[in-house]
């Protein structure tokens, strides 16, 4: 049986860490201030946002969740933005994605001031990782790396391969792993014989959104898996197929009307695996802590308390 990479834990780790810094700059100084820009109705978005803010209010983080309307235009968007930018108690402004097909994603995350972008996505920022100059990092990859040490899964000198090449998880995720000395490969939807790409990975990052992709034949005996796929099966079908009859599973699935199910064969993952993170409980609970940790640090730069 493999190990558990399990992200429920290490997420209480670091939020206990995180809260004597947080109290810390309390008493020095203010706490520190995180604004949720949530415009639209997306119902994924507002479950995210609710956890933020409760992630927030768990640490004594101070928290604003600002709600325009959905008619909301690029040029309002931008002057909000620019309004959290100026003010004083803000350490973080999060931009919650995906935006109204309206406003123009790229000019509003541009117009974060790099300092106070706790989510790592501007290109001052992106630029910062790729230098490896201090600033904050994209929150799910900054996660994995984190979990991948506190297993101390050994990085230095192995093969990872990264299946996905977003600029939220798979380019920041491969990048972090490079300054940490693995030999990296990226892989995407173009890549020639992706199976025995992978099978070449000591640590294999699945990030693809699609449901089971990585079966037994894309993995190594003995690999390090990392799923970060979030892929809601809503089909009962798919649900017997892929969890092969389990009971288990289509119980959750009559009573929810849905399961959650990775970017990695579940039960493949276990026959072959080393150790893995399971969907749910695995990469996910990291987000929204490397979320309090970008939050923090941002705090204590502009506080001068690194
Ligand atoms: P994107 O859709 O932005 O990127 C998906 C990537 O997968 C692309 O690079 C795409 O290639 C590649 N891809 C798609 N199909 C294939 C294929 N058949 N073979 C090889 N590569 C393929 O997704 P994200 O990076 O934003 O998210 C990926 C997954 O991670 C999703 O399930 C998402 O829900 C989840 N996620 C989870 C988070 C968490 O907190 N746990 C946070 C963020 C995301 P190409 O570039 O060629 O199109």
């Amino acid at each position: 049986m493999p190990d558990i990479l399990n992200g429920n834990r290490v997420r209480d780790e670091i939020l206990a860490e995180l809260k004597p810094r947080v109290d810390q700059l309390a008493a020095q100084a203010r706490p520190p201030g995180l604004a949720v820009v949530l415009a639209g109705h997306d119902p994924g978005s507002q479950i995210y946002v609710r956890n933020k803010v409760k992630a927030c209010a768990g640490l004594g983080i101070y928290s604003e969740t600002i709600t325009p309307p959905d008619s909301v235009t690029t040029e309002e968007m931008l002057a909000l933005v620019r309004q959290l930018n100026a003010r004083p108690e803000i350490d973080g402004i999060l931009v919650q994605l995906p935006l109204p097909a309206q406003v123009d994603a790229k000019r509003i995350l541009l117009e974060i001031a790099p300092e106070k972008d706790v989510d790592g996505f501007h290109p001052i920022n992106v630029g910062n990782l790729v230098a490896g100059l201090p600033g904050p990092r994209a929150c799910t990859p900054a996660g994995i790396l984190e979990m991948l040490r506190r297993y101390r899964v050994p990085v230095a000198g192995s093969r990872a391969v990264v299946v996905g090449r977003s600029d939220i998880v798979g380019k920041p995720v491969a990048m972090l792993l490079l300054h940490q000395h693995a030999t990296v490969t990226i892989c995407h939807s173009r890549t020639r014989d992706l199976p025995a790409v992978c099978r070449e990975a000591d640590i294999l990052v699945a990030a693809i959104g699609r449901p089971a992709m990585i079966a037994g034949e894309f993995l190594k005996p003995g690999a390090v898996v990392v799923d970060v796929g979030m892929n809601r099966l809503d089909r009962r079908e798919d649900v017997a197929r892929i969890f092969r009859g389990s009971p288990e599973k289509l119980a959750a699935f009559d009573a929810r009307g849905s399961v959650l199910v990775g970017d990695v064969h579940p039960l493949d993952v276990i026959e072959k695996a080393a150790a893995f993170s399971p969907v749910p409980g695995g990469v996910g609970p990291l987000t929204i802590a490397m979320l309090m940790v970008n939050t923090v640090d941002a705090a204590a730069r502009r506080a001068g308390i690194c």
